[in-house]
């Protein structure tokens, strides 16, 4: 990793943030953007407006709600828990932070690697002790190594993705629950599920009941909503009240607030979008299963990943057609993560993949 360079009037930026690279992220501009795993579909205009038009009757003078305790009940409501268990932030990214904080600052976080970057990047810009298990080579969680991991350290901060990113790939219940029983009570659990709504599963069911576990989840994927920050927590009251202190206070502003509101009232509208995902990941791995240069792995996800023998040429290639994917090559040997568009989008990307093997490029 990069480092920034050491300049002596920086002696007071501590050595782990000193030492830690930045977020791995250029912006691109292309006309086809399928390098986040956004939503390919725009917040719908009915909706849009009816949020604006809530927008418009607030106090824009006035802080917002201390603790988001009026939205925080309208998620709780959604996903039929207890309110006193939901935290929100603006962005489940900082919340991956604050769980860093509350759990490994000065003690251990253990993960899969590879894992979303933030975790890591986290962990090492908060000094804790990272501890990555390599995902079995299918990608599937490394039980046994998880679980040896989590009986030779103190604990701290377990996370796990399901399903996984960035690979895409959804574990057994059984596997997860073997690592989730291993980390006992000690540990604070972390199970990221952004992108449950495409397996059409959730482990909330592994998650009640339990004081030390939390789900993670976003607006950002399938609600379609990243521009507006929400991320949230389903935990316990009592690790959400922990939780709740690390939060700077007012940390949702009234527009996000709004908007989120709106969405909660028409979920019909997400399940439409990840309906529409699911159909097209399926039509294009099909599409590509038989590819004579290119290898596409299954997902359970809103993105795929796939592997080139030269993955710079690939992502060169399909930007010279207008298309912007995530090189991942970094993480995963010759792989890059593919958004999956719109059906127009997906057909260009089809036809520009399939380019590779006439032209050989
Ligand atoms: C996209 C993503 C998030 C969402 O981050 P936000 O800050 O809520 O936009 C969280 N976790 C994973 C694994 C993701 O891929």
């Amino acid at each position: 990793m990069p480092s920034t360079p050491d300049l002596p009037f920086l002696r007071g930026v501590r050595q782990a943030v000193r030492q830690s690279a930045a977020y791995p992220f250029t912006p691109v501009t292309a006309d086809i953007k399928l390098d986040q795993n956004e939503s390919p579909n725009d917040f719908p205009a009915e909706l849009r407006a009816e949020a604006l038009r809530r927008m418009e009757r607030r106090e824009w003078n006035r802080y917002p709600d201390l603790h988001t305790d009026r939205l925080r009940q309208k998620i709780a409501d959604y996903e039929h828990w207890d309110a006193q268990g939901v935290v929100v932030t603006p962005g489940s990214n900082v919340m991956i932070k604050l769980l860093t904080e509350l759990a490994g600052l000065g003690q251990t976080v253990v993960t899969t690697k590879p894992v979303f970057s933030l975790y890591t990047l986290e962990a090492q810009l908060l000094g804790a002790t990272l501890v990555e298990v390599p995902l079995n080579p299918d990608f599937s969680l490394p039980v046994a190594g998880l679980v040896q991991q989590l009986a030779a350290h103190t604990p701290g901060l377990l996370v796990l993705t399901e399903p996984h990113a960035p690979t895409g790939y959804l574990d057994s219940v059984s596997d997860v629950s073997v690592v989730l029983e291993a980390a006992g009570q000690n540990w604070v659990v972390v199970v990221d599920e952004a992108y449950h709504q495409y397996t059409g599963q959730d482990l909330r069911h592994l998650i009640g009941g339990h004081a030390n576990r939390l789900s993670l989840r976003t607006f950002s994927k399938a609600w379609g909503l990243a521009g507006l920050r929400l991320g949230y927590a389903l935990t316990s009251p009592e690790l959400g009240s922990h939780l709740q202190k690390l939060l700077t206070p007012f940390n949702v502003n009234v527009l996000t607030e709004c908007v989120v509101e709106v969405a909660l009232e028409h979920p019909e509208y997400m399940r439409a979008g990840v309906a529409q995902t699911i159909r097209e990941r399926d039509r294009v791995l099909y599409a590509l299963a038989n590819h004579p240069k290119l290898e596409v792995f299954s997902s359970h996800t809103n993105f795929f990943l796939l592997r080139s023998a030269d993955p710079e040429a690939t992502f060169d290639h399909l930007l010279s057609r207008g298309i912007l994917v995530r090189r991942q090559d970094q993480v995963i040997a010759g792989c890059l993560r593919i958004g999956i568009g719109t059906p127009d989008q997906n057909d260009r990307l089809l036809a520009a993949l399939q380019e590779i093997d006439t032209d050989s490029v």
